[in-house]
């Protein structure tokens, strides 16, 4: 079955990872801007980071026939420096007319802090100031029910910012229903140590259906694991969903989300193999 990873950060992953999502039926994926591990020091170090999204591993990513797309932002992280934070967001629009941006992510919040919000808005104003979609980052176990409820609220409290076009990410349990209800996509990450597992997410579309959820690995630095759409896929056939929910949450709702973006042009991957054999 043929899916799409809309959360995974092929910056720090190797080639061979590539092949292997490849082989698993990866057709596309979408690379969120985030934290690298440290601090940059500077204006400069994004820019750079910026072009390896935007020239570098599209072009890896094609070696093996998988569509690349990216989100740009500095990320929660680093958005305690609020002066740099400026910068980088003054310097994004650089990018914005790059063929395989989406829009402004994974934009967030980490500790909930007050410079985070600020920079979390100020972000917001460049998305509604473009048009541009949005991809969310909610904080980690402690901090995400009280920082999902921020962002939701900072969201809605922004009438030019359209619902159907924000992704909010790492959705468990306890934060899915508020997100979907408030007329958001919802994505559920697949992490060996903390957030969602297969089983975990098996469970959520039971409960909830699978309106506006999508599934990701968000595989990067950390412990993690790329493939882990395809043990999702996995862990629902094995409790015999059939094929074609399956493959809404992890190909077509990713899909009609993307598609909201300008710049969006995916290739069915059957489709381009014929267009390669008849070129
Ligand atoms: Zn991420």
């Amino acid at each position: 079955m043929y899916y799409i990873d809309p959360h995974i950060h092929m910056v720090s992953r190797t080639t061979d990872d590539y092949e292997t999502l490849a082989k698993m039926g990866c057709a596309a994926l979408s690379e969120p801007a985030f934290w690298a591990g440290f601090d940059r020091g500077s204006v400069d170090g994004f820019r750079d980071y910026f072009r390896q999204l935007t020239e570098v591993e599209p072009r890896r990513a094609a070696q093996y026939g998988v569509q690349h797309y990216t989100w740009l932002c500095i990320n929660a992280k680093e958005a305690e420096n609020v002066s740099l934070s400026r910068e980088v967001i003054a310097m994004i629009p650089e990018f914005l007319d790059r063929p395989n941006v989406l829009g402004i992510g994974e934009i967030g919040l980490n500790k909930n802090t007050k410079n985070e919000a600020t920079v979390f808005l100020e972000h917001m104003e460049l998305a509604a100031r473009h048009d541009e979609q949005i991809l969310i980052h909610t904080p980690h176990l402690e901090d995400k029910y009280q920082g999902t409820r921020m962002i939701l609220d900072m969201l809605c409290g922004d009438s030019r910012i359209d619902r159907s076009r924000v992704l909010v990410d790492h959705v468990e349990e306890h934060t899915a229903g508020h997100v979907l209800d408030g007329g958001f996509w919802a994505g559920m990450t697949l992490y060996p140590v903390t957030k969602c597992t297969p089983q975990r997410a098996a469970d959520i579309i039971e409960i909830y259906g699978p309106e506006r959820l999508m599934v990701n690995s968000a595989g990067d630095w950390g412990p993690s694991k790329p493939t882990a759409v395809p043990d999702f896929i996995l862990e629902m056939r094995r409790r015999g969903h059939p094929e074609s929910l399956i493959r809404r949450v992890v190909y077509e709702n990713p899909l009609e989300f993307f598609r909201q973006s300008r710049r969006f042009e995916f290739m069915p991957p059957d489709v381009a193999a014929e267009a390669a054999v008849g070129a």
